[in-house]
């Protein structure tokens, strides 16, 4: 089956979980539905073969959010070419002027975040005060990474030879193809195309097909605030688009975030033609919770970093590692905060907990909740159920689920679920908690609840992750610090902080020699003064 058909397949399947509001609306609200456009080389235009997808409301999906180019290879080739001819003018924009425009665009988030977050609960799910902060970590994030157009230091070194000057620089690395994923639908993209555009180069950007909105809306206000035609490119739809984007010869450079399955296959398209390729993927985050930690703050971490976002964040506390002597209390504690969060749309500011993204993720969450139930000694202590009547008829819940006494080999203590379950692991020792914590094949941030400053010191040099927090939960990273894991989380690179702008930009050694002769480094000695 060609990707085009699966993409269409998937979105079919969407409508068809027994909510399909895509089939049943009448003709009126079909016609009140928006319909975008993909934006390339400046001007915002449908995709070549005038198809489109439905964005659906995660919380309600009678209610369609809009209507979406679904693009192809010819879509991306077109964005692509207009990238690369946009290049040389903005790589000869001196930095501080590109900077420049990305302040302005900074200022036109900030007017705008109210509206932005509001269409981003409405597109994703998310309850407001989170998409409010994906909106804000797009903003710390333009401010940041803008403050590089006046450093992108690089450094001068001595040289081997008399008058002879050596130093390094940064120089752009062409044409850029960012794929995102949903979950954080600004504050992802943001975090690639800033620092893309701040080192000069210019970039075709496909956002997930469940969160394009989001996406456009980073772009449309890049366009306000004075990006030049092609620098920015847009385009939506699915694994296709992605894929192409991938494959596309004059594409230098992939930043990826997303499944790690797919990052395998974005990978070994990148080996297969020397592309550089950056991958953030998949977590298993852990919290241990050691005896002498504030039950009740840990509690409070807990439930915050495994159901915030309904746990659908590669950083999301799926593991609560806990000393045996606070195990009953915390557990307790945990429980019940879970049975009270209030599940609901996101728009509605009482809202705890909103819905999971869609109908794939609910088959998928299930799953694993069964898988639990299946293994042995694991008791599902709450939730593990889809929520499916009133105000949850038409979307996409899932109860927070705590599974306890969970064996750290266990699938529902390995594998990312990507949802509402967390797994509670008794321990002994805090070494015996810090193998737990490690023996799983990602590495993307764990957390520690401890009194002991020598307990937590030891931890945090013994974990082996790319994030580690102390007595606050996996999550909450902030944008000015280096983001990204260890082992199958990524490839080595990391997003975010002035880190970035090493997958950004490429080191050029330049040496000048003013001595007007050969000198042949290595080769010819010079004798001391
Ligand atoms: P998820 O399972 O969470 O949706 P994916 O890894 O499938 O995560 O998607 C992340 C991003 O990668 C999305 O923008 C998606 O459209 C894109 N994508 C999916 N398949 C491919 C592919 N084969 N090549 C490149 N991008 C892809």
């Amino acid at each position: 089956m060609s990707q085009a058909r699966k993409a269409l397949n998937k979105n079919a399947k969407r409508g068809a979980n027994g909510n399909n509001g895509g089939a049943t609306r009448s003709s009126q609200a079909r016609a009140s539905v928006k319909t975008y456009r993909n934006y390339i080389g400046g001007e915002w235009v449908a995709s070549a073969g005038q198809e489109t997808f439905e964005n659906k409301n995660p919380a309600n999906t009678r209610d369609i959010v809009g209507r979406f180019p679904l693009s192809t290879e010819e879509d991306v080739a077109r964005a692509v070419d207009a990238a690369a001819e946009a290049s040389r003018g903005w790589r000869l924009t001196p930095a501080p002027r590109r900077a420049e425009i990305l302040f302005r665009l900074g200022e036109i988030l900030i007017r705008r975040k109210e509206q932005y977050a509001q269409e981003m609960t409405r597109e994703m799910g998310k309850v407001l005060k989170e998409t409010g902060g994906d909106v804000q970590e797009a903003i710390d994030c333009t401010y940041f990474t803008a403050g590089e157009g006046r450093r992108l230091h690089g450094y001068t070194s001595p040289a081997e030879m008399p008058d002879k000057f050596a130093m390094c620089v940064r120089q752009p690395v062409g044409l850029c193809g960012l794929i995102a994923p949903w979950n954080f639908p600004m504050a992802i993209p943001s975090w690639k195309l800033i620092p893309a555009l701040v080192c000069g180069n210019t970039v075709v950007l496909k956002p997930a097909e469940d969160t394009p909105l989001s996406s456009l809306n980073l772009v449309e206000a890049c366009e306000e605030a004075g990006v030049p035609k092609g620098v920015v490119n847009l385009v939506t739809g699915f694994g296709e688009a992605g894929a192409a984007i991938t494959n596309h010869k004059d594409v230098r450079l992939i930043s990826f975030t997303g499944s790690t399955e797919t990052g395998r296959i974005v990978a070994s398209a990148c080996a297969d033609r020397n592309a550089i390729c950056s991958l953030e993927m998949g977590g298993k985050n852990v919290i241990i919770v050691h005896e002498d930690a504030e039950v009740d703050l840990a509690v409070e971490g807990a439930v915050w970093g495994a159901f915030g976002t309904s746990g659908q964040r590669c950083t999301a506390s799926s593991r609560l590692v806990v000393h045996k002597k606070v195990y009953k209390q915390f557990t307790k504690k945990l429980v019940e905060r879970a049975r009270e969060l209030r599940i609901g749309d996101g728009s509605d500011p009482q809202t705890e907990m909103g819905p999971v993204i869609n109908a794939d993720a609910v088959h998928k969450i299930m799953g694993y909740i069964e898988v639990g139930q299946r293994e042995d000694h694991a008791k599902l202590q709450c939730g593990g159920n889809r929520l499916t009547t009133g105000e949850y008829a038409h979307g996409y819940f899932i109860e927070p689920t705590v599974f306890t006494d969970v064996a750290p080999d266990m699938r529902i203590a390995q594998e990312e679920i990507f949802g509402p379950v967390t797994a509670v692991i008794p321990f002994d020792t805090l070494d015996e908690a810090i193998e737990i914590a490690n023996g799983v094949r990602y590495g993307l941030s764990a957390s520690v609840y401890t009194k002991d400053v020598n307990l937590a010191f030891h931890a945090m040099n013994e974990l082996y992750t790319g994030i580690v927090y102390i007595n606050s939960p996996t999550i909450g990273a902030e944008v000015h610090l280096p983001f990204g894991g260890t082992k199958a989380t990524g490839n080595g690179h990391r997003e975010a902080g002035t880190q970035v702008l090493d997958i950004f930009s490429e080191w050029k050694s330049v040496y000048v020699d003013y001595s007007s002769k050969l000198q042949r480094a290595q080769i010819d000695s010079v004798e001391p003064q």
